[in-house]
């Protein structure tokens, strides 16, 4: 069976996220959509609310699981026997930091740990999580960006009640 992690940290989830979650799905038998619980960031939404609102822009997509962790990506791999990793890539700024982690995580696992990229659909290419907090803080329209109840929780936690 072929199985991979799409690792990141998705605060929160987006289009962009969704597209290659669904395309990935196709990919391989199993996915495994894990939120990293990174210590060091202060995120909109906590770990747990994060998985919650995956789990439901997921629920169509019977190959497809949530999970959360924290530590090294290899480690977390290792534990659950998966040697492959996806993640999305927009334009030449992500390939940079996405060669250096892939690099790393191969390294690191002895060569038991490989990435797998796929392009950003174009229309989503310019999606990112922190440009739709930035426009959701202001208030704007990120009915392009994020499923609707999505948009409705990330209005709340910016304090508008109405969308
Ligand atoms: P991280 O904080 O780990 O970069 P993100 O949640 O921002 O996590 O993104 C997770 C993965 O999804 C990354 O590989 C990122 O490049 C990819 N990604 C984010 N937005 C898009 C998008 N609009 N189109 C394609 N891939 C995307």
């Amino acid at each position: 069976m072929k199985a991979a992690i799409y690792p990141g940290s998705f605060d929160p989830v987006t289009f962009g996220h969704l597209d290659i979650i669904k395309r990935s799905a196709k990919i391989f038998d199993e996915l495994t959509v894990s939120v990293l619980d990174n210590k060091a960031k202060t995120p909109l939404f906590s770990v747990e609310e994060r998985v919650k609102i995956l789990e439901e822009v997921t629920k169509e997509l019977p190959n497809v699981k949530v999970e959360s962790f924290s530590g090294l990506l290899i480690d977390y791999a290792k534990e659950k026997g998966i040697r492959v990793s996806v993640r999305g890539l927009r334009a030449v700024t992500d390939f940079e930091y996405e060669l250096q982690i892939a690099q790393t995580n191969r390294q690191l696992s002895g060569g038991d740990l490989d990435t797998v990229f796929l392009t950003t659909s174009l229309e989503y290419a310019y999606l990112s999580s922190s440009s739709v907090k930035e426009i959701a803080s202001f208030h704007g329209d990120i009915s392009q960006c994020v499923p609707e109840f999505v948009a409705r929780l990330i209005y709340e936690k910016y304090g508008f009640e109405e969308v």
